[in-house]
């Protein structure tokens, strides 16, 4: 595979690759866009079988930051960054710094922050070395776990759903929620504050028993999910839980969750709109989390205190946001996530008008 080939690969400003023989880093930073702000996205350390792979990861994960950041109206573009190496095995402190050296070397054009296999404790090392990184612990500018801002924002976001598609509030309402894990246990308290009736399933039998104990929720096995006759699919484990196959299985006439990636395919959101099943584009309804990141980037950047305040006037303009998707497939008759990623590009687009006029 060449980069300019990849079908990951749409007009990507930069893509920078790192190593460090000393620490045996091997990394690359893909700034997507910084049409809008600084790139920012995470650093996921994983060990991949090849470096087209890793590259393959971070050029498709950085065009998803850039979408991500644009739906949420932040001021950032997109990037991401990949650490080819075991997370289990192959972490040391010189090797954050290491990483820390090369995303400082890019002055400001791509913040970094958690992702799968980096901890707070690693970006501690990094910003060692580097300024632009967020996911600190402890600092007054710190923005903490954002899985509770998620799941404010997919909360709000079912309630928009319900509404649009059943024309009621969520008093009664049945939710299929696969996955209590952090944003499905906060999520599963707020619906169940909200009168809907829940049926939870996790892999974890822990989190489950202690989530179906808070809430009364009707515990179902992993797979018995998609049966559930219900009102609102809300995936919230892993990406992919909407494909070909569960697509004939699930009920709901709504889908709405925290999971990344949810549809396995996009013909599949195609047919989730032939079949007159309302979905909530994930990267739009989970923007909760990102923004509570963009509060802490904020804060550095001017050397305050992280703002709450801030964090929820976001969330409510994601919400309006979710609207518009919602309106504009309505009166097009097109697939949400189709108008999702329309309206996206073209706030980027915008911004790089903007920045060359
Ligand atoms: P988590 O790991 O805390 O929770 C995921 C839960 O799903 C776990 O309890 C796990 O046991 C369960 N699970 C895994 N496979 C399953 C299966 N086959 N069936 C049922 N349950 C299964 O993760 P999280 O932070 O709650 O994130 C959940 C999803 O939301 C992920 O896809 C994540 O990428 C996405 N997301 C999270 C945030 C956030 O703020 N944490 C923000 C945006 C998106």
């Amino acid at each position: 595979m060449t980069l300019f080939d990849s079908t990951s690969f749409e007009g990507h400003e930069g893509v920078h690759a790192f190593h460090d023989e000393k620490t045996g880093l091997k990394s690359i930073i893909a700034v997507h866009s910084t049409a809008r702000g600084p790139a920012a996205g995470g650093c996921r350390m994983w060990p991949y079988a090849s470096a087209d792979l890793a590259l393959e990861d971070a050029l498709r994960l950085s065009r998803a930051m850039s979408y991500k950041n644009a739906m949420a109206d932040l001021e950032l573009g997109g990037g991401k960054s990949v650490i080819i190496g075991d997370s289990r095995t192959q972490k040391t402190p010189a090797l954050f710094e290491a990483f820390g050296r090369a995303v400082e070397s890019l002055g400001g054009k791509y913040w970094t922050a958690e992702d799968v296999g980096v901890s707070p404790a690693d970006l501690a090392h990094a910003a060692k070395t580097t300024r632009y990184v967020a996911g600190l612990e402890g600092a007054a500018a710190s923005s903490g776990d954002p899985s509770p801002v998620t799941a404010e924002g997919v909360f709000r976001g079912i309630r928009l759903c319900v509404e649009r598609k059943l024309g009621r509030d969520l008093a009664g309402v049945t939710v299929a929620l696969q996955g209590v894990g952090h944003v499905g246990g906060y999520l599963a308290e707020k619906l169940h504050a909200a009168g809907a009736r829940l049926v939870i399933t996790d892999v974890n039998a822990e989190a489950l028993a202690r989530v179906a104990e808070a809430t009364g929720a009707q515990v179902v096995a992993p797979a018995a999910i998609f049966e559930v006759p219900c009102d609102v699919f809300a995936p919230c484990a892993l990406g992919g839980a909407v494909n070909a196959e569960t697509l004939l299985r699930i009920k709901a006439p709504v889908i709405a969750g925290a999971a990344n990636n949810q549809l396995a395919h996009p013909d599949v959101g195609r047919a989730l709109h032939e079949r007159g099943v309302l979905y909530a584009p994930d990267y739009v309804i989970n923007g909760g989390g990102i923004i509570n990141v963009a509060a802490e980037i904020r804060a550095l950047g001017e050397g305050a205190a992280f703002d709450a305040q801030w964090v929820e006037s976001k969330l409510a303009r994601l919400m309006q946001t979710l609207e518009e998707v919602l309106d504009r497939a309505a009166a097009e008759k097109r697939p949400t996530q189709d108008v999702a990623n329309e309206i996206a590009r073209a706030r980027i687009a915008g911004a790089e008008h903007a920045r060359a006029a």
